[in-house]
């Protein structure tokens, strides 16, 4: 018998004989989304059911174990704002916190609020089908458990399914290879060892700035660079440390009026309007400052028209040219298919000052692909190279990729997949129709996956737990989006999109991951109106009684 037969028929034995356990409602996954739709829910009064793949709490936070993983929002503007307890007890150490802390973190909100008790752990859903007779969605899990519930709320996170390459022989590697969202919980010693990295986007330059300093000789194999910019990280001295405790709902009020929910605002300023001293002013001063400012709080049109952005794009060019002393290398380092800023930018700590080290390597696989994998390293179409172990920073099926991992099934035997296989189409981007009662917090066509993540996953589950106390409150036992609201939101969303310089590049904000067979092409998947403008969506739709949907 296999183990994964033994485990499941373990499960089912302590399950008493395959029982269907029954709940008000049952939510997938157990990241910041999940645990705080668990808490919201829970003080409703419902009973809930969290099932999640790992053996944890945290989501991207459990997963991503890799050296250097850590925030690029501020820690402060990062954590849960819910509760003002919480907000006193916990003290983030550094400006951008690293993974094991905020890892520590979530299991400190676990602890505090006593979610753990109503998780399940090590089990991954594989099934959801809605049944319309009894109006409950049934699940069933990778280790037999079933379990039915009037709500299913899906909290599987917009960067969770993780993405191999495809290369011949891969499974013949000797050495030790891993994606950086699979990382071993063990520590790994990388000291005088030769490793290689595949992949240089924001994930790839976190591991690769860390482990140039770790490994006797690192091979980076870039096929697209991306435009990065310095995190100018450091600890929170005490003094800042009573600063913020001190002003936690003025940065959250301030994170709630940004598009992006950072704490950054732009500057009302058109970058036509001054002059090349005060243009360069700025730049210079966001460059030198903590986080994304230079994203997203430079002149207010650099991040809305390709012409706007010229002179930003050349000022970080230069500033990647003046840090790598080998100008060949330097300009393989420098995007030209794209300006600065029309992907998510990766923030780095001496990322570009890694690539002047003796003991690292650039490997541009345009110029000279990766052909296969070999049991003692990687064959490019130019010559073959030896590693002790194998980094695949290749990314994640973005947004919707871990929802199509599920197999649900709407209430007229449609498949969400088969739904959306050209593209999304939502309502709020928080229901599908077809699929009543079926939540997707931080799902396709929200506000969120664009965002300081967290403040835009306290506004989605406030909302869905609104919503479901208004119908427990009403009496009511389904809830769909209208055809016609579905359609509305969609070309919302599309619109908004078409104006956006986020979809005229290929990333996982515009739907791409070149590793995924059917993401080779962009699709609307975001909403790029801001954060503010799909609040007030929202929020309008809830004062309306609900007025898009159908309510039953
Ligand atoms: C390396 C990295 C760094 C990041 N840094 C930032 C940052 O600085 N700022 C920011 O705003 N965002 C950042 N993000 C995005 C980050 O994903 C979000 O901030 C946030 O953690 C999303 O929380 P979530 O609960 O929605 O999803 P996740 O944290 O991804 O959690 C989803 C959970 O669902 C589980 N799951 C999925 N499918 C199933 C299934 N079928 N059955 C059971 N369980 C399932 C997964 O195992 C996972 O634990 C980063 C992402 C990565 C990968």
């Amino acid at each position: 018998m296999t183990s994964t037969k033994q485990n499941r028929n373990a499960q089912n034995a302590s399950n008493s004989n395959n029982v269907t356990q029954e709940y008000d409602a049952i939510i997938i996954g157990a990241g910041m989304a999940g645990m705080y739709q668990l808490y919201k829910l829970k003080k409703a009064g419902l009973s809930v059911r969290v099932f999640e793949t790992g053996s944890g709490v945290g989501g991207t936070w459990y997963w991503n174990r890799y050296p250097g993983c850590k925030f690029d929002s501020e820690s402060y503007s990062y954590g849960y704002s819910f509760s003002e307890e919480l907000l006193d007890e916990w003290q983030w150490s550094e400006h951008f916190a690293r993974q094991p802390e905020t890892e520590k973190y979530l299991n400190f909100v676990a602890d505090k609020f006593d979610l753990r008790k109503d998780m399940e752990f090590n089990n991954k859903i594989e099934d959801a089908k809605y049944d319309k007779e009894s109006k409950r969605w049934n699940i069933e899990t990778d280790q037999g458990i079933k379990a039915s519930a009037t709500f299913l709320i899906t909290a599987v996170g917009p960067l969770s399914a993780h993405v191999m390459p495809s290369y011949k022989g891969m499974e013949s590697f000797e050495g030790g290879s891993w994606h950086t969202a699979r990382w071993p919980k063990e520590k790994v010693d990388f000291t005088g060892k030769r490793v290689a990295v595949i992949g240089t986007g924001a994930t790839g330059v976190q591991v690769i700035q860390e482990m140039a300093l770790m490994a006797e000789h690192l091979t980076v194999f870039q096929r697209n660079p991306n435009w990065c910019a310095p995190l100018n990280n450091d600890l929170i001295t005490d003094e800042e440390q009573k600063e913020i405790r001190a002003s936690y709902p003025e940065i959250f009020k301030k994170c709630n009026e940004t598009n992006g929910c950072f704490i950054h605002s732009p500057d009302e300023r058109s970058v036509f309007e001054v002059t090349p001293e005060e243009r360069d002013e700025l730049y210079e001063k966001l460059y030198a400052d903590k986080g994304f400012g230079i994203w997203v709080a430079s002149f207010f049109d650099t991040q809305m028209t390709e012409e706007a952005n010229v002179s930003r794009t050349e000022f970080i060019a230069k500033k990647i040219r003046a840090r790598v002393k080998d100008p060949k290398l330097a300009e393989k380092l420098i995007p030209k298919d794209h300006g600065f800023g029309t992907k998510r930018v990766p923030l780095e700590t001496d990322y570009y000052e890694a690539y002047n080290r003796d003991n690292v390597l650039l490997v541009d696989i345009r110029e000279t692909p990766i052909e296969e994998v070999l049991p003692k390293g990687i064959k490019t179409s130019d010559k073959e190279y030896d590693f002790d172990y194998i980094i695949y920073a290749t990314g994640f099926d973005p947004v919707t990729g871990s929802l199509n991992r599920i197999n649900i099934t709407g209430k007229n035997d449609v498949k969400l997949k088969d739904k959306w296989a050209d593209g999304p189409l939502t309502y709020l981007g928080i229901q599908s129709s077809g699929f009543p009662n079926l939540f997707t917090l931080v799902g396709p066509h929200n506000a969120a996956t664009l965002c300081n993540i967290p403040r835009c996953i306290e506004q989605n589950v406030e909302w869905v737990t609104d919503a479901i106390e208004h119908m427990r409150s009403e009496g009511l036992s389904e809830i769909e989006p209208k055809l016609e609201s579905e359609n509305r939101w969609t070309q919302e969303v599309i619109t908004m999109g078409e104006m956006s310089p986020f979809m005229k590049v290929n990333s996982w904000l515009s739907g791409v991951n070149s590793n995924v067979k059917d993401k080779q092409t962009r699709s609307f998947q975001v909403y790029v109106g801001g954060a503010p403008a799909y609040r007030e969506h929202c929020e309008e739709e809830a004062a309306s009684g609900y007025a898009g949907f159908e309510l039953s």
